[in-house]
Formats: structure tokens, sequence, C-alpha cells
């Protein structure tokens, strides 16, 4: 039995990658240097796997920014606008590269970067492939091959790990003209069998191949694609091993299972119970790779009960089985061993990337046979850690929150009145006008502010100094809303690092890393917040701060909170309650704080949820039983209130075609969305669905330093006002305006109110 690996995380435990690639880009280091860096992170990723006892060193998984764009420029997949003039158009240099992810790099002409979107479920971001009508793929970039050298000199046998063709052209975008993309999947395989031919001559044996689409449901032509894919690709002179992840393939069980491929990865985290029929189809020579060990978590596994339900499978199949993360371990923080200030109670139930290589040495001991009384004592303490792991996290339940979600009945989850009746009575208490305008939450993190944070964790500044900063610039900010004018305030959030971190630090049952890195996007990372217990709030968290800013003003200041699907999305969760029941608890301990806002005298409250499209399953048959949870965990933040009481909710941009129904089920009285860009083409799915409540369609596109003026905002409100009624509408932004300076900000919004002034006029 091997050990097997998929990719192991590129950023470093000290996020050096990140730090070199920045210096690089700000001309501070050389090319050759931040080479250099790259270079020994490998070095020291394989030696750990290695160690580790992985027999094929994963290769590929490294890259300067994104490893799908890695793969364009490998195949010579770059847009035109990118390539440097006088540059032999069969070569990609790393600064093409940078210029496709960036727009611009050290060397060469800056040109509009490629598109960035989420790789399938995950919080990884790839660029986005673009092809032409008469794409033509060659092998343009060097870098797969000097990394399989580099991995060859330090004495490893390399296993290039990339997507295969089928998810490669899934993946990209048609430019140009409209065209199926299938249409360049002869010539795609082409390239990749000299791909894999260059790599047999490098004395690479196998090849992983990563077909992630697996995961969703296939039209006829791409399953066909699949087929012919590998059909094509049979006589190629290395072997592949088609991977999966992310979710299960069992629905594409009969088309896998025939493929001429040497092996099969199958994520068995997500999917455990596919595991039966494919060992049972599993052809005479093919290998299994069982994914066992979750790529995507920060949980130590229990792997006494992995061994336990593969256990016979791996006695069948002898020799043909590999045991491996269930996904690359990009998705997990690097090392658990720089972490110096966690509870140890906590510390013992993680496991980050390189822990995991060590999950899978004691899971293979597991399923050895023991040979002498050592090897038997290492089994039995290998068992007793799990043992003790389990026992430690049930004496840790809270049984206070366990005991109040199994108490929830059905009337929790609805206001008292229905909305036709909310929307009356909250007009006559607030007395908007027509067309009220507001904006998202947040107000510019300028520098000042941020530089006071850091201060003040430091402990270089008293708390109370911070506090009183604070005010002033929340006062501050609720001066310029009312010198603008805007009906609705906020009080802009300056307290705020992140709109999750900020809650999980006043949150029973969360912690938090120091180092716990995982890559968003290029040098970007991100550290989740981990949801390790039960879920309760001590304490108010905002209460402060919206009864300071209220009392600023007779106009309404909305309370700001982050609601509970998106704060589960946005952390490592448990894994021994489901998501369902997580987000429950996250449900109750907001709603306990929207009381408590609504008791101060708040009476409108926002409710973000952000991330609640994020958590749509891969497979559409699996979207219902998650909107349902999902709704209801929001519906159960938001319905202890009274009728009085108006509750916002605000997602970012969002494709509501198929999910519209679920929004609607939230009833929030106000939802304000992402709609500029699109120029209001996303509110079709409200207009046809009849959608009743009232809503704030961005007409300001914060992602742009651009003032829009006061004609393009009155046009995109009117716009909006062809598909929804007047008296449901709102006026606001696209998003919240943390990342904008006052000097755009002001002017925009002058004209937002001025445009809506207009309006009013005119209607
Ligand atoms: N209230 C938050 C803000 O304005 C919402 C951010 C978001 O939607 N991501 O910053
Ligand atoms: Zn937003």
């Amino acid at each position: 039995m091997q050990i097997a690996n998929l990719g192991f995380p590129r950023i470093g435990r000290q996020r050096e990658l990140k730090f070199a690639q920045e210096k690089y880009w700000r001309g501070e280091i050389s090319q050759a240097e931040l080479k250099l860096v790259a270079k020994e992170l490998r070095r020291t990723h394989w030696e750990w796997q290695a160690q580790a006892g992985v027999s094929l060193l994963p290769v590929g998984d490294f890259a300067f920014y994104d490893q799908v764009l890695t793969l364009s420029a490998t195949l010579n997949a770059i847009p035109l606008r990118h390539r440097n003039e006088g540059i032999d158009a069969n070569k990609v240099d790393l600064d093409t590269l940078f210029r496709v992810a960036r727009g611009r790099a050290p060397s060469g002409k800056d040109a509009p970067a490629g598109e960035m979107t989420k790789y399938f479920n995950t919080n990884y971001h790839y660029i986005v492939p673009e092809l032409t009508v008469d794409q033509e793929f060659s092998l343009a970039y060097e870098q797969f091959f000097e990394e399989v050298e580099e991995a060859k000199a330090l004495g490893y046998a390399a296993k290039p790990v990339l997507l295969g063709p089928v998810s490669y052209l899934f993946l990209s975008k048609a430019v140009g003209s409209d065209f199926d993309k299938l249409s360049l999947l002869p010539k795609l395989i082409k390239t990749y069998a000299e791909l894999l031919a260059r790599f047999s001559e490098q004395g690479v044996e196998w090849v992983q191949l990563e077909e992630p689409i697996l995961a969703l449901e296939l039209e006829a032509d791409w399953q066909a694609a699949i087929t012919s894919t590998y059909e094509a690709l049979k006589d190629a002179p290395v072997n592949v091993l088609l991977a999966s992840y992310y979710g299960t393939i069992a629905h594409h069980q009969a088309l896998v299972s025939s493929l001429p491929v040497a092996g099969l990865h199958l994520d068995l985290v997500t999917a455990p119970e596919q595991l039966s029929e494919f060992a049972a189809n599993l052809q005479p020579e093919q290998v299994l790779s069982l994914g066992v060990i979750n790529g995507r978590n920060v949980w130590a596994a229990d792997i006494d009960l992995i061994a336990e339900r593969i256990g016979s499978v791996v006695n069948d199949l002898q020799g043909r089985v590999w045991i491996a993360p269930s996904c690359s371990l990009l998705h997990s923080p690097v090392d658990l061993d720089v972490e110096t200030e966690l509870a140890p109670a906590l510390k013992q139930q993680l496991s980050f990337a390189k822990q995991k290589l060590t999950e899978l040495t004691q899971l293979k001991a597991l399923l050895s046979t023991p040979k002498s009384s050592s090897d038997k004592a290492e089994i039995d303490a290998i068992v007793a850690t799990c043992v003790a792991r389990r026992d430690a996290r049930e004496a840790s339940a809270d049984k206070q929150v366990i005991d109040r979600v199994v108490a929830l009945n059905s009337d929790d989850y609805e206001r008292d009145t229905q909305f036709v009746n909310r929307q009356s009575v909250q007009q006559q208490k607030y007395q908007l006008p027509l067309l009220p305008t507001t904006t998202i939450g947040s107000f510019p993190q300028t520098p000042a502010i941020r530089g006071l944070r850091s201060r003040w964790r430091k402990g270089e500044i008293s708390e109370d100094f911070y506090n009183d900063q604070l005010r002033q610039v929340t006062r501050d900010t609720v001066e310029r809303q009312l010198k603008l004018g805007i009906d609705v305030l906020v009080h802009g959030e300056a307290e705020r690092n992140d709109m999750v971190e900020y809650f999980g630090e006043q949150l029973q049952g969360f912690a938090f890393t120091q180092f716990g890195w995982v890559q968003s996007y290029g040098s970007r990372c991100v550290k989740p917040p981990l949801i390790y217990g039960d879920v309760s709030r001590p304490t108010p968290m905002t209460v402060e701060w919206a009864e300071y800013a209220q009392s600023l003003t007779d106009k309404p200041v909305k309370g700001m909170l982050t609601g509970p699907v998106t704060i589960l999305h946005w952390s490592f969760a448990r894994e021994d309650i489901s998501r369902e029941q997580i987000a429950t608890q996250i449900g109750l301990a907001i709603r306990d704080e929207v009381v408590d806002l609504q008791n101060a005298g708040i009476g409108i409250i926002q409710i973000d949820e952000p991330a609640f499209r994020e958590g749509l399953p891969l497979k559409k048959s699996d979207w219902d039983a998650y909107l349902k949870w999902a709704v209801d965990a929001f519906k159960l933040s938001a319905a202890g209130v009274t009728d009085e009481t108006q509750i916002h909710t605000h997602m970012c941009y969002s494709e509501f075609n198929e999910t519209i129904a679920a929004i609607a089920a939230m009833d929030a009285d106000v939802i304000t969305i992402e709609t500029s860009r699109s120029r209001m083409e996303l509110l079709s799915a409200f207009e046809d669905f009849e959608y009743p409540n009232e809503i704030g369609p961005g007409v300001y596109d914060i992602h742009s330093p651009n003032t829009p003026t006061v004609d393009e905002i009155v046009e995109l409100i009117e716009k909006a006002a062809d598909k929804i009624a007047v008296r449901q509408l709102w006026v606001n932004p696209d998003c919240g305006l943390k990342t904008r300076t006052w000097d755009e900000v002001e002017p925009a919004l002058k004209n937002l109110v001025q445009a809506t002034k207009v309006l009013r006029r005119r209607l």
C-alpha cells in the first residue's frame, strides 16, 4: 500500500511565497531571488512528504500565482493582449504569466487582467482561461518540466499533478465569439499527449490528471468528452491517475469505471459511500486511491474509524490501494507546529497539511499487520489517541446550547405577521420617503484606522484610547452621512477588521490561529476562524457601537451583523456535528444579538449573508436540502423581533435565477444586492418571481474608483423601476465601502442622493 498526496500548499508556513511575490512585483527583489524562494519552498515541502512516506511526490502543485494559470501558460493558451511584442509566440515567460494574473508585471505592457473566479465550491480562485474559436495549443512554458528535473535531482520520483483536458476546457471561457468549447478538445488532447510524452522522457511513471467536473451533473456531450479524452490518451507512455474530488462521482460510476486509466482517486471524505461501488468495479490492474484524510479542513482525523471503514477494501485489493488526502492540501493551513498560542486541548484536535501526512503514515500502520510487539504498541498508541480525542470532544459539549437547539419549534423561525402587515407598521414608524437611500455598512477603513487597530493589538495603546478614537471616527462617519442627506444611516464598521473574525472573537466556540493561512488567490491568503465547539453569545457584541451611533442622530441607524450562513462558510467548521446544526447554533447566537439591538432602540437591523450562495452544493439535486437549512438559519437569526423592527439582509454579486424562491423564503423586509455591473439584469429574477418584499438594487459599483454620475444613477434606478414597483425600491451602493477612500465615496454618494431627489420629483 502506497501513501499518496494530491498536492501540498505552496505558500509556506510563514507565507514566504506571498512576501517574495509581492516584493518582486514592487521591484524590490529580482526574478532570480523570487525563484530561489520558490525552489526552497518546494524542497522543504517535498522533504516533509518524503519523510511521511509519500512515494510519488506531487510536482505542479507549486504555482507562482495559480495552478490553472500555470497550465494555461504550459499549453500556450495566453490571451493576445498579455503577450509581449517581439517575444517568440511559442514561448511564455513568468512576467507574461503575471500580466495575465494581475494586468501588470515588472516587465511588459499593462493589459486588463484575466477574470478570476471561484474554484468549484472552495474559497480558492483561479484565473479563467480565455480560449478563442481558432485557439491553438502548444507546449510553451517550461516550469513543469523544470520542476520534474528539480525533484529528480533531489532523488525523488515525481508525479506531475494537473487538471485534465476536459475540466480545463470546462473551466475556461470562450472569447471573441460564442462557440462550443468542446470543438477545441481534439487539439487540446494532442497537446496533452505531447505533455505526457515529455514527462515520460523525463522518467515520469505516473501523472495525476484531475477531472473535478465529475462531481457535477454533466450534460451528455461533456460526459462523452471524458470518455473520448481518456480513450485518446490510452497509449500515452505514462500511467494516468484520474483524480476526482470535492464530492461524489457515483452518478458517473459506469462511465468512470470503464475508462482506460491506470488508477482512480476518489474523495471519500465528502462521499465515503461511493467506495464500495467503485471498488467492486475496479479493472484488474487498476489502482484505487482512497482520499480519506480531509484536505479541506483542519481537524485531526479519526484514523482508527477510517481504518475500520476501508480495511476490507484494502485487504481485497492488496497492493493496488493508495491512501491519500481527499483532495490537494492546498486548502489546508501548512503546519500546526508553528502555532504557539493555541490551548493544548484544542491543538490536539487539529491537523494541518504537514500533520495530515503523518496521519497517513499512521493510517498505513493501522492497516498493516503488526510484525513485532513494538508495531503492536505503536498501533495501540495511535488508537488510544483517537479515542481520547473523541472523549475530549464529547466532554466539552455545551449542554445549554444543545438543549436550546432541541427545543426549537417552527414558530421560532417566523416573524409575528406577514410581510405586508409588517411593511405598513414599519412605514408608520419610520416615515421613510419613496426610494429611501442607505449604504451597505462599512465606510473607508483608512490607514489611520488600520494603524490604530494594529497598535491596539500590539498593546501599544490602551483599550480606552482605541475605543475613544473609534468613537470619533464613528461620529465623523455619521456626520458625513447626515450632510449627504442619506435616509437610513450606518455606523461605518470602523471597529471591525473582518466581518466574520469580529464576531468569532466574541462568540463562544470559536478560536483563532496565528498562522493558519490558506491561499485565496495569487498572493492573497485568508485565515479563517475555527469553530471547534458549541456556539453561543455570552454578551452583546455590537450593541454599544450601535447605541452610540444612534445617539448622534434622530434618523435611523442600522444595526449591522453578519449572518449565520456566512459565518459558517468563512470558518473552518467542526465535523462532529452537521453543518446544519452549526448554522442553527450560530443563528441562535445572532438572534440574541438582534433582540438586544432592538431592545436598545435600534429599529433597523441588517444581517449580511454575502456567502449564502457560495454554500450551494456541486450537484443541483442537493441544492434544496442546503437551501432549506440555510434559509432556516437566517430566519432563526431574524425572527425574534417585533413587526416594527425592520430586518435587512445583504448579498454580494448574485445570480439569483435558480435560488430566488429561497431568497424570498428568507423573508427579510429589505434585501440589498449587487446589480450595477449587470445594469439591473439580475433584478429580472425578482421581477419574474414577483418578489414581494423590498429590494435595494446596487446603483454604484464600489469595485471601481470612478464616480458614477447623477444621470447614470438615475438611469439605473429607472431600469430597476421597470422591473420592480417603485414603492418596493431602495437606493444604495452595491456593497460596503471599506476599500474605497472618502474622496471617492463622498462624491459618489452625493450623486446617489441627488439622483434619488431627481426621481422623487419626477415620480
Ligand atoms: N456590511 C458589510 C460591509 O459593508 C458587508 C460586506 C459584504 O457584503 N461582503 O462591509
Ligand atoms: Zn456585499
